[in-house]
């Protein structure tokens, strides 16, 4: 029999705890989700601000339907670039203060093209990609499968980070992330800045979590203290979490995204992002940056914060939106994720190999849709399957 591995893998993720299944979401408003049948509290959305939700954005989108239609009908590249895209890109340029932007139509498939357009397999240079240990999985795919070294630094450990940026040579991608999609934390983005001043190296900063989240315009991390946003050579971000939408940009150097225009095949090779998508993003990014849902998402984290350290629950330091709860065994976090959830509180179980082993976790997410009372009903929930279950040990 061929591809005989298939069930045999299956079986294996299945003894140790680690098989994915898909939980059906029948309706989602308001921070609240009903989740194969069960209505409860929302605490595994990426919709930071609530916007996925908000009338404006969706008043857009049927606006933008009805000009210009369901679907870009073709690639970027024939005939599928079209006025809304154009118009989002100028605008992110100009937010960012950066020459240029390209759309994609996900962060997976932007990491994937940086990777892929920079290390062309025909390359005979001896180059290297440095990034952090924790980077997200649609670089690190990229990564392994770029014709370069791959090398990685242990999570934001700047010795550790020199020791293997004295290891480069030739060309050199170095990439770290904004704010890190499974523990929340920051990337020492302005020492590894400060590391790379005697390097003509290009710096990738993936904000996906960052972006809407962090700085007092939403900016993300390049609009937070100490960090150089005009050395930030490459940033990404995506349009699915805070901003409530879908797809993803790159912002760079205007020979960079013209060369991506060139070369970037998951740029190329694929029906370009719905308009209709970008005139509802355009919106989303606008409301992100003028409402109070910032600040309310700010006081929800704040609140949840000062609740675990009330009731001595020992979560991740971190000032984002992602607040993760390390439980380190996957039966266990499993388990957790489901009594909180027979409780009324949705919390998902991150396993390995998402996250490292021994590592697994409850991704608690906050968002602005959230009231204190839901907040305070977390907390007393994972008090009771705490003392219930034992952990975290
Ligand atoms: C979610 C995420 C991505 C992938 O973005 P999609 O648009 O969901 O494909 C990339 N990088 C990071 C850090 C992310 O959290």
């Amino acid at each position: 029999m061929t591809f005989e591995f298939i069930q045999r893998t299956l079986a294996e993720r299945e003894t140790e705890g680690l098989l994915r299944s898909r939980k059906l979401v029948s309706e989602i408003a308001d921070g609240l989700i009903c989740i194969d049948g069960k209505r409860c509290l929302n605490f595994g959305s990426n919709d930071y601000l609530g916007l996925s939700q908000h009338p404006d954005v969706l008043q857009s989108y049927v606006e933008g339907l009805a000009q210009y239609g369901a679907g870009s009908t073709a690639s970027a590249a024939v005939c599928g670039y079209m006025r809304p895209h154009k118009t989002l890109e100028d605008k992110l340029c100009e937010m960012f203060n950066k020459q240029a932007v390209l759309l994609f139509n996900s962060g997976f498939a932007a990491n994937q093209s940086i990777c892929q357009a920079l290390f062309p397999a025909q390359s005979r240079e001896e180059n290297h990609i440095l990034c952090d240990k924790h980077m997200h999985a649609s670089f690190i795919e990229g990564a392994m499968h770029a014709n370069a070294n791959f090398k990685r630094f242990k999570h934001n450990d700047l010795l550790h980070f020199a020791t293997k940026l004295r290891t480069c040579s030739g060309n050199t991608l170095v990439a770290t992330e904004g704010v890190f999609s499974m523990d929340g934390d920051i990337g020492e983005i302005s020492d590894i800045q400060a590391m790379l001043k005697a390097h003509d190296y290009p710096l990738l900063v993936d904000d996906a979590h960052g972006f809407g989240v962090l700085g007092k315009t939403g900016l993300g991390v390049s609009e937070t203290a100490d960090i150089d946003a005009r050395r930030i050579d490459i940033l990404l971000a995506t349009f699915g979490k805070a901003i409530g939408t879908a797809g993803a940009f790159i912002a760079g150097s205007e020979d960079f995204i013209e060369y991506l225009v060139n070369f970037a095949k998951h740029y190329i090779y694929t029906t370009a992002m719905p308009p209709a998508q970008a005139v509802a993003t355009l919106t989303a990014i606008k409301i992100m940056q003028t409402s109070d849902q910032r600040t309310k998402l700010h006081e929800n984290i704040s609140l949840f914060q000062q609740l675990c350290n009330t009731h001595a629950l020992p979560v991740l330091p971190s000032d984002s939106a992602i607040q993760p709860l390390i439980i380190g065994d996957a039966h266990r976090c499993v388990l957790a994720s489901q009594s909180l959830l027979s409780l009324g509180v949705f919390t998902p179980a991150i396993r390995t190999p998402t996250v490292s082993k021994g590592t697994d976790r409850l991704r608690i997410t906050l968002s602005a849709l959230h009231h204190q009372h839901d907040i305070q009903a977390l907390i007393d929930a994972l008090c009771v399957v705490r003392e219930r279950q034992g952990w975290p040990q």
